[in-house]
């Protein structure tokens, strides 16, 4: 059996993971599961899978590099189009923001 590449100290078993993107549910897929830190591997055929999954679910490629800019004593964070008509955002539209360690949380 192979060794984890991540912690190193456990080993890989076949197991089922359950894949989630951006909080969407895609599924159950088969998956090497490490035995001491559970961090799960697939390969590249599930990866696709997996891929496929999330096209149908119109959710793949939503992650995206965005630019902060400046407008007044503010930040304003440009949100590409698709995010936003996948979250039903719309100019004018009241939202709140908060912290959460690193990340930016906007619930609309
Ligand atoms: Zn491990």
């Amino acid at each position: 059996m192979m060794k984890c590449p991540v912690c190193e100290k456990g080993r890989l078993k076949k197991g089922k993971v359950k894949e989630t993107m951006f909080g969407v549910y895609l599924g159950e897929f088969p998956a090497q599961i490490c035995s001491k830190c559970g961090e799960s591997f697939t390969d590249e055929s599930i990866t696709r899978e997996i891929e496929q999954k999330a096209r149908e679910k119109g959710i793949w490629g939503l992650g995206k590099k965005t630019k902060i800019t400046r407008t007044g004593n503010s930040l304003a964070v440009r949100i590409p189009k698709e995010i936003a008509t996948f979250l039903h955002l719309k100019e004018g539209k009241e939202a709140y923001i908060h912290p959460e360690k690193n990340r930016l949380i906007i619930e609309s």
